[in-house]
């Protein structure tokens, strides 16, 4: 298992991390398997998405903060429920084919770490079988 870091600069932020985890594939050597990236947080997610046009990510960011809004009459006191509803929404984890040592995306697609609790440090973590 390889563990990666990522520093976070905004509450709500989206950004690709498609090259570094092909890079940790093409440093296993596997050539045919399976890449499960794991978020291990309650507030940060993993999706994959378009990557072409970066006005995707940022219509996904408003539009869960249009349906999730940062205040709701939440009961939980650490006053961030609606990352936490996000997270759960967007998910934990990725499993992406590997071919011939290439993960196995469509050519507009990118795997993309979720923030939604930032600024923070975070990580996130990658399996190769
Ligand atoms: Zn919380």
């Amino acid at each position: 298992m390889k563990t990666f870091t990522v520093k976070t600069s905004q509450r709500t932020e989206i950004l690709d991390i498609t090259h570094q985890i092909q890079k940790a594939v093409t440093d296993s050597k596997v050539r045919n398997g399976i890449c499960c990236v794991f978020v291990p947080h309650t507030t940060a997610a993993v999706t994959i998405n378009e990557n072409a046009d970066p006005d995707v990510p940022r219509d996904i960011l408003m539009k869960l903060g249009k349906v999730i809004p940062f205040d709701d009459n939440y009961r939980h006191t650490e006053g961030n429920s609606d990352a936490h509803i996000k997270t759960s929404l967007v998910g934990s984890s990725e499993i992406i084919i590997v071919e011939d040592g290439r993960l196995v995306l469509g050519t507009w697609q990118s795997i993309f770490f979720c923030e939604f609790d930032g600024p923070r440090n975070r990580r996130f973590l990658v399996k190769i079988i």
